[in-house]
């Protein structure tokens, strides 16, 4: 079992902001900008590479969720999604995830 699915269960706390029946969005503990949170839908998908075209409603739904927080979060100077996979992409938790990244200029092309 992975550290977001004990999140999910309520095994382990975290810093929630939004939840609906679908996800949940929490601040990551080792926060990369001012603001990041980590997007995570309930079911337990390891990785993009594991997503099948019945998630397609979910997936879309993880970054509905991202324009919703930013909107609640007013990060109206922008922000950033990312979405790791596999070990190339750092990938380190291994339930899908989307992180939201805002509150100071992000480099481009990333590290
Ligand atoms: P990734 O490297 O894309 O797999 O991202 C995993 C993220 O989860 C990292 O940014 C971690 O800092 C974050 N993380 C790991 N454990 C926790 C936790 N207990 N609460 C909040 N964020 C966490």
């Amino acid at each position: 079992m992975t550290i977001f699915k004990r999140i999910i269960d309520r095994e382990i706390p975290a810093d929630i902001i939004y939840e609906d029946d679908q996800c949940l969005a929490f601040r990551d503990i080792n926060a990369q900008a001012p603001t990041h949170i980590v997007i995570i839908p309930k079911k337990e998908i390891p990785s993009l590479a594991q997503v099948e075209i019945a998630d397609e409603q979910l997936l879309g739904h993880l970054l509905v969720v991202a324009r919703k927080i930013s909107e609640q979060l007013q990060l109206t100077n922008g922000y950033r999604t990312v979405i790791n996979c596999g070990p190339d992409a750092g990938q380190t938790v291994h339930h899908l995830h989307v992180h939201l990244l805002a509150g100071r200029s992000l480099g481009w092309p990333p590290g």
